[in-house]
This record gives structure tokens, C-alpha cells and sequence, in this order.
């Protein structure tokens, strides 16, 4: 691996092979003249860098790289295979991937191949390969990217022989024999026992969606769909390095409710993750932000290769960014992590899928569109900003495990009815991402890491519907708390093993003691039910609010937890609904309902206070983030604090210590001002 890139990049997506070569000049030179100092180009120019079979053209590109390097543009590149050429389908259709229908998906968007086709494969390592040893020796690029928005649209997942074949294979190299599969997978049930892996298939929908698949199968399936795609990426990753060992790689994740896979295990075979932000509001942004950067080990600095700065083709009702909220979303991206920002695009395309996809530019061009005012006038300011923090890192005192795999168990991408008993329920949606917005709103950093981490560091540790009790998860979690860590866990905690079958033992299945209560019985809520939750009737505590639950409630059976909150207003009123354990030196709580943000914050104001981690009562849409870089002397860190604020209305933030303020050097303590769409970046020297 070649580590991480460095330094501070912004720039615009460029595509050289829409326009006229005439038009180039004035193009990147827009982009110079806004401070831009990085260009992302050639993902999608397959049939431009290679016309036909092994017919390489790459002087068009030279020459447009070579402009860049004239106006001092470094250079993010990404791989072209996400657009298969039309010659290389039209040689060989079976490229095209098999959707859940037994249909073979049609050439004419993109992401149209299955990962298990040797002829793509081989194609789009002939393509990588070539381009990588023409472009060798060149200095300009800082970064690779490897294809585009992997598993996009559910791209992961091809259902053609080849990859039945594949899976079968697969599933040999895990369990070595059917009898073991047999028994893993559960086929007795319902007559579905194989004698040989040519029995073997691809979970398809059964009976019109009405009866539900193997859900051992499924999950099975998901990983195998995983590890091929983390697989294909790891192969040009691979190839890339062969000729750039110093050129970091990486591949431009999409936001995570639209793809699927195991983002840890693809970190392993690149070099830094990034993602594309098209997030709406910077509550969404920060997730994706904090789940991107906790893929890899470690706090290390991402990317954003492509940047929301117009309207997208693809969505509807997204309103017009509104003056300084591009400025505003580039602040939030350095805030969390990302050292390099990509806005998407420079030119609106005049053809072709997107051509409603706005860009920098005008039509024709020209520089006079308000978009480009805004830059004009920030970049400069975001550059210094950039440029001071890059390299530094986020040191959450908070984390949420969040495992991808146990999302898959709770509630399955794939189209196969009947999961689980509510149909209702999302992992992400209900059991995820409240409580990191709570946090977010409580100005409270936090790193999302699968499954398997070191927690000792952490002070509070939130386990997010983590069904699936492995021995990874049960050590983890017992040794974080006996070791004096504050467990938060939800519903769904530890319900079945491996293959998604139900574990035969009491849940939280091998936690009963940490979390000292078993849960009895799951009832589930209809859509827009809710459930009361109150303190116990003389606990004697501060008075806190009623928490309002919904879609599940877990019927708890104490043993030696006490309880924090209780159900009030369903048939089992009365009976404990958050429960709290001191286990070793540190104490589990089991959150036995689904609760939206609100309710969930007003928890963790609590909980941060027993462990002394400082919360802020932030107002709506204001964010603040902190990252942590060398200090100018070797017993310091310097701490940057971002009070970001994405609303509409002039915020007044109070911290607590003395600050300076990054740009103007102004000396500042208690309330910091900051107007709408802007933030205000804040420094000061720590003892290490
Ligand atoms: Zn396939």
C-alpha cells in the first residue's frame, strides 16, 4: 500500500472528451482562474481510450493532460470501466449482468457487467493496464480512482450462471461439504437439502415474492456479491500501483443507501476511501462522512471526489443551492475528514443521460452564472482553510458499531420478500442513523466502525442493531465494558449467528450478563403507532422528558439491571423498556425500542454526562466538528473546531476556553457568531 495522499485539493470534475479540443484552453483556465487546484478526469472515456479491440488512443489525453500540467492542475484519474464500450458488448452480450428476474439487464446506462465474466475482466484489466503503463512517470496525478461508484443501484448483484457457478464455488472454499452447507443453511426446512454444489443456486424471489428465500442463502449471497466487487476493485488497485507505487488509490464510494457491500473489507485492497456527496442536508453528509472514514483502521483523512454544486439529473425536487451553501458544504466536508473536495461538474453536458445535471460553467462556457461568483470568493478562503488542517484527524470519544453484514440480516437489500416480522423496520433508518443524528445535534464527534474494533478508547460506544452474535462481537463488547466503557445497545442486539439463523440461547445471546436482562418477547408497532416511555414511578432522578418509541418494543426480563425507563401506555405498561447493568467497571444499557432522534438525544445527554464527554445544546442545523493536527511544539496537538452552520438564520454557538480564529488570527472566548450558510473555523494549542 502507498499510504495516504497529502495535502489539501479542489477542483471540478472535467470530462476533455465532450468538447472540442479549441474549448479546453478556456475551460481549464476557468478553472485556475476560480483557484482550483486539482482536476478529476477519464472515468467513462472507455471507447475513447480504446476504440476498438486493442486499439489504444491515448494522445488526446496527453494533450489535455498536459494542459493541466500548463495551468498547474494536479491530476485525479479515474479508471473508464464503469462504461463498457458498445464493441465490447456487442462482441460479447453475456458481459451483461442477470437482474433477480432471470432477465439479462440492457446495455445503454452504465455499470452494465458482471464481475464474474473473464471477457470483461480481461477487457477492463487490458484498458487499466495499458493506460497506467502510457501515463507512467508522469508526476501530476495525486490520486487514482478505480472505476465509479461501485455497486451503485444494486450493481453488486448479478444472478447469471457464471456467477452461480462462482457461488458455488465460493460457498466450497467456506464450508468444504454440503452436509456442512446443508446443516448451516437450514435446508431441511422446507425440502431444500442439496446432494452436490451443482445444486446449488442463487437465492432468486420464490413464488412471486410471496414465500420468503433462505435468509442463509441470502446473506451468503450478499457476502459472495461483496467480496466479488471488493475482489475487482482490489485487482486494478493492484494493477495501478504496478506502475504508480507512490499514487494513492482509492474508489469513489456512492451514498450509502444506495449500494451494497462490506466497505471494510473493499478499504483493505485501496489506499484511502472517499465518497461522492449528493446529501441533501449536512446531517446526512456527516453520516456518510464518519461511516466512510471509520472503513479504515484508524483516523485517516478521506476524500470527496464528486461534490453536489447543481442540481442532479437523477433526483427530483432538489431545490437550487442557494448562495453560500456550496461554500458551506466544503466547509462541513474538511470538518469531517475530507481533505479534498471535487465538485460535480465543471460544464453541464450538452448530451447524453445527465445533460440536466448542472455544472460551474454556463452553457457555452462562460463564467457568469452565480455558482461560479460564490467560488470565485470562497476558494480562496477554503484553500487556507484546507491547507492548515489537511492531514489532521477526527479523535471521537463516541462510536457507533455499525456492521453493513448485520444490516443485510435485520432488513436484506435484495429483493426477496419477508424479513424478519416487520416489514416496516430499517436498520439504517431506526436503528443507525438516529442516533447519530442525536449526536450530530449534541455537537458530539463520532467515528461508525463495523464490528471487530478496538473500543477501549472510546468513552461511550453505541451498538446499533448488531443481530448477529459472533465471537468478534461478544468479546469486544465484554471486554469494552468490564474495562470500565459505557454500552448503549438497541433492539435487534445479538439475535442469531453467522447464517442468520436464531441463536439458542437467551438474547442478548451471550451478553445476558453484561447487560444483566434478557428480552423475553419482540412485539411489533403498525406504521405511526408509537409507544410511551417514562421514568419509573418514584426513581427520584432529574426530570427528564417522556421518550416516544416506535416499530418495536422488546419485552425485558431483569436480572440485576435497573431500570431507567419503562413502557406506559401499551398492554405491558409498566415493564422495563431502557435498562441499565454495571458490568466489571463499566455499565450496558439496553434500549429496548426504536427511537427517533429526539428521543434518543435527549438519552444521551445523560449518558455523555456520566462520562464527562462535553455536549452542546446545538441549534437545528448547526455542526460542530473538531480535528486534531501537530502543534508547534512537541508537547501540543492543535485542535480546529468547525461551527458550520447549514441554516437559514444568523447562529450564536457558546464554547467553553480561549480560541483563535484560523483566518483572521481574532482572539476569541464564549459566543461565537455564525451566519447562515457559512461556519467559522476556530483553533487552539492542547497539551498532547
Ligand atoms: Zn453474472
Amino acid at each position: 500500500m502507498t499510504g495516504q495522499p497529502k495535502g489539501f485539493h479542489i477542483g471540478a470534475s472535467y470530462y476533455p472528451e465532450h468538447w472540442p479540443q479549441e474549448r479546453w484552453e478556456r475551460d481549464l483556465g476557468a478553472m485556475t482562474d476560480l483557484g482550483f487546484t486539482a482536476v478529476r478526469m477519464l472515468e467513462f472515456a472507455w471507447s475513447r481510450l480504446e476504440p476498438r479491440p486493442g486499439e489504444y488512443r491515448f494522445d488526446w489525453f496527453d494533450r489535455a493532460a498536459d494542459l493541466c500540467e500548463t495551468f498547474g492542475l494536479s491530476m485525479m484519474l479515474g479508471t473508464p470501466t464503469a462504461a463498457p464500450p458498445v464493441w465490447l458488448i456487442s462482441a460479447y452480450p453475456d458481459i451483461l449482468p442477470v437482474g433477480p428476474d432471470g432477465l439479462r439487464r440492457q446495455p445503454g446506462g452504465r455499470r452494465h457487467y458482471c464481475l464474474h465474466n473473464e471477457r470483461y475482466r480481461a477487457a477492463a484489466r487490458g484498458v487499466v493496464e495499458q493506460l497506467a503503463n502510457h501515463l507512467a512517470g508522469r508526476t501530476d496525478i495525486v490520486a487514482w480512482q478505480v472505476d465509479n461508484e461501485v455497486g451503485a443501484y444494486r450493481s453488486t448483484f448479478c444472478y447469471c450462471d457464471l456467477c452461480e457457478a462462482a457461488f458455488r464455488r465460493w460457498l466450497e472454499a467456506r464450508y468444504h461439504d454440503v452436509a456442512t452447507l446443508n446443516q448451516r443453511w437450514g435446508t431441511v426446512f422446507w425440502s431444500q437439502e442439496v446432494r452436490g454444489w451443482d445444486e446449488v443456486q442463487i437465492p432468486r424471489p420464490a413464488m412471486n415474492g410471496w414465500t420468503g428465500s433462505n435468509k442463509s442463502a441470502l446473506l451468503d449471497f450478499w457476502r459472495f456479491s461483496s467480496d466479488a466487487l471488493a475482489d475487482f476493485v482490489g485487482d486494478q488497485a493492484d494493477a495501478l500501483r504496478e506502475w504508480f507505487p507512490q499514487v494513492p488509490v482509492t474508489t469513489n464510494w456512492t451514498s450509502l443507501t444506495t449500494a451494497a457491500f462490506d466497505r471494510e473489507v473493499m478499504a483493505k485492497r485501496i489506499d484511502f476511501t472517499s465518497w461522492d456527496n449528493y446529501e441533501l442536508d449536512l446531517y446526512g453528509a456527516s453520516f456518510n462522512h464518519d461511516v466512510v472514514r471509520g472503513a479504515k483502521h484508524g483516523s485517516q483523512p478521506t476524500w470527496t471526489p464528486e461534490q453536489r454544486c447543481a442540481p442532479p439529473d437523477n433526483r427530483q425536487h432538489v431545490p437550487l443551492l442557494r448562495e453560500g451553501e456550496v461554500t458551506t458544504m466544503t466547509l462541513h466536508n474538511i470538518a469531517c475528514g475530507s481533505d479534498a473536495t471535487i465538485y460535480f461538474r465543471l460544464e453541464q453536458a450538452l448530451f447524453g443521460a445527465e445533460n440536466a445535471h448542472g455544472g460551474i460553467l454556463d452553457r457555452s462556457g462562460g463564467t457568469d452564472t452565480r455558482i461560479y461568483r460564490e467560488l470565485a470568493s470562497s476558494v480562496p478562503r477554503l484553500r487556507q482553510i484546507g491547507d492548515a488542517v489537511a492531514g489532521s484527524q477526527v479523535r471521537a470519544r463516541v462510536a457507533i458499531v455499525y456492521d453493513t453484514t448485520a444490516g443485510v440480516a435485520i432488513t436484506s437489500p435484495l429483493p426477496h420478500l419477508v424479513k424478519k416480522r416487520s416489514q416496516l423496520l430499517s436498520h439504517l433508518e431506526h436503528l443507525v442513523r438516529p442516533y447519530h443524528r442525536a449526536l450530530q445535534s449534541l455537537g458530539v464527534d463520532v467515528d461508525v466502525i463495523p464490528c471487530g474494533r478496538d473500543l477501549a478508547h472510546y468513552d461511550v460506544v453505541i451498538l446499533a442493531g448488531q443481530v448477529i452474535a459472533s465471537g468478534d462481537l461478544a468479546t469486544s463488547v465484554r471486554k469494552y465494558v468490564a474495562g470500565g466503557g459505557c454500552l448503549v445497545a438497541t433492539p435487534f442486539t445479538a439475535h442469531v449467528d453467522d447464517n442468520d439463523n436464531l441463536v439458542a440461547a437467551a438474547v442478548p445471546a451471550g451478553l445476558t450478563d453484561v447487560f444483566g436482562l434478557s428480552v423475553t418477547d419482540q412485539d411489533f408497532l403498525a406504521d405511526g403507532e408509537t409507544v410511551v416511555l417514562a421514568r419509573p414511578v418514584g426513581a427520584g432522578e432529574a426530570p427528564v422528558p417522556d421518550l416516544q418509541g416506535v416499530l418495536c418494543c422488546d419485552l425485558l426480563r431483569l436480572a440485576g439491571a435497573e431500570v431507567k425507563f419503562e413502557y406506559r401506555n401499551r398492554w405491558y405498561a409498566g415493564t422495563p423498556a431502557i435498562a441499565s447493568h454495571t458490568y466489571g467497571r463499566g455499565t450496558a444499557m439496553y434500549v429496548g425500542t426504536a427511537l427517533d432522534h429526539v428521543a434518543v438525544r435527549s438519552l444521551l445527554t445523560e449518558v455523555l454526562a456520566e462520562r464527562d464527554v462535553e455536549w452542546h445544546d446545538l441549534p437545528p442545523d448547526v455542526h460542530l466538528r473538531r480535528r486534531f493536527g501537530p502543534g508547534s511544539g512537541p508537547p501540543e496537538v492543535t485542535e480546529y473546531v468547525f461551527v458550520v452552520n447549514g441554516g437559514e438564520v444568523e447562529q450564536t454557538v457558546t464554547l467553553q476556553g480561549r480560541y483563535r480564529d484560523l483566518l483572521t488570527g481574532e482572539e476569541l472566548d464564549g459566543a461565537i457568531g455564525v451566519k447562515a450558510r457559512d461556519a467559522v473555523v476556530l483553533c487552539r494549542a492542547l497539551p498532547r
